[in-house]
């Protein structure tokens, strides 16, 4: 979309409003909201704003940043009458330059990487799960479950189904393509699909999306959550993430010769996401809450392995092929960085390729019935148990932390570990009916 295109649409519309989006470093969506008055300034680039207030970019002695809006992303918000439009941006350093520590900028980074390594980009297909809890009186979520159905339930007991449709239709006015919209597997647990896409794309509806479900389930009376277990004892909530990269050529993940349909760049792929599984953990599942998730028994992957139809491995190759041939990672959760945990799976898959890494054989056994004994025969490991471990494992990962750049390392690193910190402070329920 160019600046004419924008101006047009704003005069037509009437927007009064328009509002700047980015992530902070650990993926909050951040707004600044400014009078339609300021478009040239917007459109210009010439917008700025105080990084050092926001989690993990700049210090205050070097706080100046500017917005700088990606044409591409602006819309006009379909509840708005027209009134508000939206822009997502790219951060810049008061001397105009990309800046390091912007999520968006890793991604396009490692995007650039795979574009000189022959591929024209990676298709990403995300799966957010979430669940809806009640409001009290006061407004504020109450973190039981709104219903007892599950998967694919219908009928009057599903309050969610009004809820997935209107987050539907406001998704479609957005340019989204939803696929499907149903009930999930846990009580209270929902999910929207929507179409696969390139990768920065994918990852701006990303947080389009979690913002959009936010906002229309609340009309309802809802509170909606991706926190990645939010009930103990039942599913959590996962994010899926189905990816091919492709080559001028069409899908580089298929080969029409090959036994089970995998290219060469497939295998590698593969083998290199294994290879870093246990380290970019430390962003696909960026919380103390997210290893809660990733226990057997509950449709999360918790070791390491690949099978073509096992959903208790990380990685599952689903049976279409051609054009459509790709692997679903398993194990990233919706309150990651999309950003970056996009990039990181990206920069795994990618270092496969560029060492050629030999692939694991399938495991089709499901993982979460094996003997400890018969996994370490597999040479099959564990993925984190918890988010220090995750931690430890990035810092011991030079290709992840080049990918992430030393800023971002360092910025995500300082404040993931203060949360591990503050957790550490605290005595859980369940230690004191333990051991009182
Ligand atoms: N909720 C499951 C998870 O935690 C996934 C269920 C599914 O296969 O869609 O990953
Ligand atoms: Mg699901
Ligand atoms: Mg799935």
């Amino acid at each position: 979309m160019d600046q004419s295109t924008i101006k047009q649409l704003v005069k037509e519309n009437g927007v009064e409003f328009i509002i700047l989006q980015f992530v902070d470093v650990l993926g909050n969506f951040k707004h600044l909201e400014l009078p339609i008055t300021q478009l040239d300034k917007v459109l210009d680039g010439d917008i700025m704003f105080d990084g050092s207030s926001i989690l993990g970019f700049a210090s205050i002695e070097n706080s100046d940043m500017y917005l700088k809006p990606d044409l591409s992303t602006f819309m006009v918000l379909p509840w708005s009458d027209g009134k508000e439009a939206r822009v997502i941006c790219d951060i810049y350093t008061g001397d105009q330059k990309p800046f390091e520590g912007d999520p968006r900028s890793c991604l396009k980074r490692v995007l650039a990487k795979a574009e000189s390594l022959g591929f024209s980009g990676l298709n990403v297909g995300p799966e957010p799960e979430f669940f809806l809890f009640p409001l009290n009186e006061k407004g504020e979520p109450v973190f039981e479950p709104h219903d007892s159905i599950g998967y694919f339930d219908a009928g009057a007991q599903d309050r969610g189904q009004k809820v997935r449709q209107d987050i539907t239709r406001t998704l479609h006015a957005m340019g989204f393509e939803v696929e499907a919209l149903h009930h999930e597997v846990a009580v209270g647990q929902h999910e929207v699909d929507f179409k696969y896409g390139d990768a920065l794309l994918t990852a701006d509806r990303i947080v389009t999306f979690k913002w959009v479900v936010k906002e229309v389930a609340r009309k309802y009376g809802f509170y909606a959550s991706f926190m990645p277990k939010p009930v103990a004892r039942i599913n959590g909530s996962g994010m899926h993430v189905h990816q091919s990269l492709f080559t001028s050529q069409g899908n580089a993940f298929y080969d029409a010769n090959d036994e089970i349909g995998l290219s060469e760049a497939a295998r590698q792929y593969l083998a290199g996401v294994l290879a870093h599984a246990k380290a970019f953990a430390a962003v696909t599942n960026p919380t103390v809450n997210s290893y809660k998730r990733l226990v057997p028994g509950y449709e999360a992957p918790c070791y390491i392995a690949w099978s073509c139809s096992n959903r208790s491995a990380l990685i599952r190759i689903p049976a279409a092929r051609k054009a459509a041939t790709r692997i679903e990672v398993r194990c990233p959760d919706p309150m990651a960085n999309p950003y970056l945990a996009l990039a990181l799976m990206l920069a795994s898959g990618l270092d496969g390729i560029e060492k050629k890494l030999p692939l694991v054989a399938e495991v089709k056994e499901n993982i979460y019935h094996m003997s400890e004994a018969v996994r370490a025969e597999y040479g099959i490991e564990a993925l984190p148990a918890d988010l220090n471990e995750a931690l430890n494992n990035l810092a011991q990962d030079d290709v992840l932390k080049s990918a992430l750049g030393n800023h971002l390392y360092e910025a995500y690193v300082s404040l993931k570990k203060a949360e591990w910190d503050e957790y550490r402070l605290e005595v859980h329920p369940w230690e004191l009916k333990q051991y009182n």
